[in-house]
């Protein structure tokens, strides 16, 4: 073997790990707070890299998301085009509005596509708001004239369902919100690589529930294989907010309680540098800062925090 080609055979062999690490997914949030700014409310576009086929984990905020991500030349192509072209279907945790208002009021200009929730949320979202009163039905079911544009698909939990026009799959597990009210997190796999999404959740010390460390028995492994790009959790509030106060919601504390606990089940070190993605800090902005400081003040398990901002993007 001549050195040259050594050479090359060497420089493959060490660029190996550098392609293992390749990106895999593209992440736009559309909204990224947990509360009061309606034009930044909860919303990512989650799709496989170097495609457009986006599903939007919850949709508080659609359009000045979209219109914030084309001032950023995230897209360029019209809001129109992203929102109706684009988007191929939305993943809903739980029905409160700053999760769902942005579906609500981007409905009549969207078009055709599926809703996906699990049981509890779907019907809350039939009987409140696509009703036929207090708003069109778009779906193809529940009360009122169903106009029939979005496919209403009730996920079961646990069962892994395919997220039409897309190559991603979708499995939904249970969170507890203020026990016994429901939120869901969302296993979002494409070919071998995945990201976990959670809906607004307490930590199961505080909601007397044992969701997450279910949760998190179930994705350790994937985390062990290198297989999960991220998870999205919230954190609502700064450690100040005492626990009889948190409404079904996390502060950097439980967060990290939490993620010791995924650590246990994945093994010692696994998440150092690990993505995990904060979102739904509530206002005011001070709030929101302190979260951050916090957070990396406590940061015994090495994980790479991301702190989205809307409209954008980043790679998973
Ligand atoms: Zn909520
Ligand atoms: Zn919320």
């Amino acid at each position: 073997m001549t050195s040259i080609s050594r050479f090359f055979i060497g420089l493959f062999l060490i660029s190996l790990p550098l392609l293992a690490q390749k990106k895999a997914f593209e992440v736009v949030p559309l909204g990224v707070k947990g509360g009061i700014d309606e034009t930044n409310l909860s919303a990512y576009l989650l799709a496989p890299k170097n495609t457009t086929d986006f599903i939007c984990l919850d949709a508080g905020t659609i359009n000045a998301g979209i219109e914030k991500a084309i001032a950023n030349n995230v897209f360029t192509v019209s809001s129109d085009e992203v929102l109706r072209k684009y988007i191929k279907g939305y993943l809903i945790s739980h029905a409160h509005l700053d999760h769902v208002s942005g579906l609500i009021i981007s409905s009549p200009a969207d078009s055709s596509k599926t809703v996906f929730a699990t049981k509890d949320c779907m019907q809350m979202m039939e009987k409140h708001y696509f009703n036929g009163d207090t708003w069109a039905n778009f779906g193809d079911e529940g009360p009122g004239f169903q106009i029939k544009k979005y496919h209403f698909q009730t996920l079961a939990f646990g069962e892994e369902t395919k997220l039409n026009n897309t190559t991603m799959t979708v499995k939904a597990f249970q969170l507890s919100h203020v026990n016994p009210f429901e939120s869901t997190a969302f296993l979002i796999k494409n070919e071998e690589n995945a990201v976990l999404y959670l809906g607004d959740t307490g930590s199961d010390e505080i909601e007397k529930s044992n969701d997450l460390r279910l949760l998190w028995q179930a994705v350790a492994p994937l985390i062990k294989e290198k297989k999960l790009r991220g998870i999205f959790i919230e954190v609502s509030f700064p450690n100040e907010q005492p626990d009889n106060a948190l409404y079904g919601h996390l502060t950097p504390k439980h967060l990290m309680k939490e993620l010791t606990k995924l650590e246990e089940f994945a093994g010692k070190g696994s998440l150092q540098d690990f993505k995990i993605i904060i979102t739904h800090r509530k206002p005011p902005t001070k709030n929101i800062q302190k979260i951050k400081e916090q957070l990396k003040k406590e940061n015994a398990l090495g994980v790479d925090f991301i702190f989205p901002e809307q409209g954008k993007r980043f790679d998973l």
